[in-house]
């Protein structure tokens, strides 16, 4: 990478290198700071605002997530928000390092796919391309999933957007939530059964990460799962739909 490519800057809200609760396997989980939406009974209102975060170069994240592929042995980075799509440079410069390592990538959106593919920013169309799963739409807090991890609510989408991974068991686990507590304070991530929302309500969460100095089975698809041609014709699109 060159220089001026490693000093692109980027705002985070929060970094959990080696998290199980934010997609398929080990990954590498880094929220942006910053969402222009506002779905009600959004689980990360701090990380809404464009101020506030930190800012990281390129260069650092490359750094820590090519250290945390050598310890924890991650599979992909997850990439959330605050919204990716919002800060599409930064998530695509990352997304573009990730695939170099041969990691896969994972976007959380608040937008829906449709609306993504009508931005004209060549930023947001080549992030589509270099994600192998997109999960598309608003938090609809009414509509909770209870059926498929890792997903908020029943509106959202998952886009197999690349053979890489596609709707197996492991999708149909229990949702999973991480809890952890360090000096600088309590973070959570993941979801958490409905019967525990709010089980950490009132406990201080923990600033944004810091950079550290130290320191499943398969099963048929799922009824509705359908598999069509992308619109890249390099790769094959899987949609599971409700
Ligand atoms: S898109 Fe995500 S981060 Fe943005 S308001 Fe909705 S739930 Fe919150």
């Amino acid at each position: 990478m060159s220089n001026a490519v490693e000093d692109l800057t980027m705002q985070i809200a929060q970094v959990v290198p080696c998290t199980e609760a934010e997609g398929p396997g080990r990954r590498f989980a880094l929220w942006f700071q910053g969402c222009p939406l506002r779905c009600p009974g959004c689980c990360n209102p701090e990380f809404l605002s464009f101020k506030g975060g930190q800012t990281k170069t390129l260069g650092e994240m490359t750094e820590w997530l090519a250290r945390t592929q050598e310890e924890s042995g991650i599979e992909g980075i997850t990439l959330l928000g605050g919204e990716p799509f919002a800060h599409a440079s930064a998530a695509l410069s990352l997304a573009k390092v990730a695939r170099l390592r041969g990691l896969s990538v994972m976007v959380f959106s608040g937008f829906t796919i449709e609306e993504l593919q009508t931005r004209q920013e060549p930023e947001v169309a080549e992030l589509i391309a270099t994600t192998d799963i997109l999960v598309d739409g608003p938090y609809i807090r009414e509509q909770p999933d209870t059926e498929r991890r890792w997903i908020g609510s029943r509106n959202q989408r998952i886009h197999f957007l690349t053979p890489r991974y596609y709707y197996d068991q492991q999708w149909r686990q229990k949702n999973t939530l991480e809890i952890r507590v360090d000096r600088d304070g309590i973070s959570v991530n993941g979801f958490p059964a409905a019967d525990a929302v709010g089980l950490w309500k009132g406990w201080k969460r923990k600033k944004p990460v810091a950079l550290p100095t130290v320191d499943r089975d398969l099963a048929p698809a799922k009824p509705g799962f359908t598999a069509a041609p992308s619109t890249d014709t390099n790769r094959t699109q899987g949609t599971e739909t409700q």
